[in-house]
């Protein structure tokens, strides 16, 4: 089983070190080509508008856009949740969202005071709380009846969730040394291909 990650842009090498930490066979993806190789799919932080462009610029957009139509697993974290969603507030008018998590996310939704933030979320399913990177994170506004919520934060607000075989985080999961939450992407995906 091979994990790709999305490096376009962004934070994409942690997620590959932290795979690889757990044992699993984690590669980069930069063309259609090497997204057909993969079993499912990290999209990593950075910033959505320049992925957004470069998935178009790559001509990944489309073919992946059909892989997550099959039911390719996937996780986004901050700017890879933004990718993820149906909606999308304060982007670019341009800016262009697979929809596969049905949840609305605003841009920088924390604002100028607090862009940055480190904090430590209770996880549904973890024994003890796991330590959370937010950057200029997204703010979850909506979720839809698909979506599950694993974590919220004080404000009881989103910010694990996951649709099927979608996950999205708004934080940098992959910025802490926790890797439970690469851990548990990586055994689901392992599951479903047994499956
Ligand atoms: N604010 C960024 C965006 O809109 C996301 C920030 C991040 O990924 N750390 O894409």
């Amino acid at each position: 089983m091979t994990i790709g990650v999305l490096a376009l842009q962004g934070a994409f090498r942690a997620h590959i070190l932290a795979l690889r930490s757990l044992g699993y066979d984690a590669v980069e993806v930069r063309t259609p080509a090497q997204l057909a190789e993969v079993d499912a799919l990290v999209m990593p932080g950075g910033e959505s508008t320049t992925m957004s462009m470069l998935l178009e610029s790559s001509e990944l957009f489309e073919p992946l856009s059909a892989r997550l139509a099959e039911g390719m697993p996937a996780l986004g974290t901050c700017a890879g949740l933004i990718l993820l969603a149906a909606e999308i507030e304060d982007g670019r008018p341009d800016q262009r969202s697979f929809g596969a998590l049905d949840i609305s996310v605003q841009r920088n939704g924390y604002g100028r005071q607090i862009e940055s933030f480190e904090t430590e979320l209770h996880v549904e399913g973890f024994d003890s709380p796991m330590p959370a990177v937010f950057i200029r994170a997204p703010r979850v506004t909506r979720t839809g009846e698909s979506v599950e919520v694993l974590a919220t934060n004080d404000l009881g607000e989103p910010v694990i969730v996951r649709s099927g075989k979608v996950f999205g985080t708004a934080f940098h999961p992959e910025l802490s040394s926790d890797t439970r939450l690469h851990r548990l992407f990586a055994e689901s995906v392992a599951y479903w291909r047994s499956k």
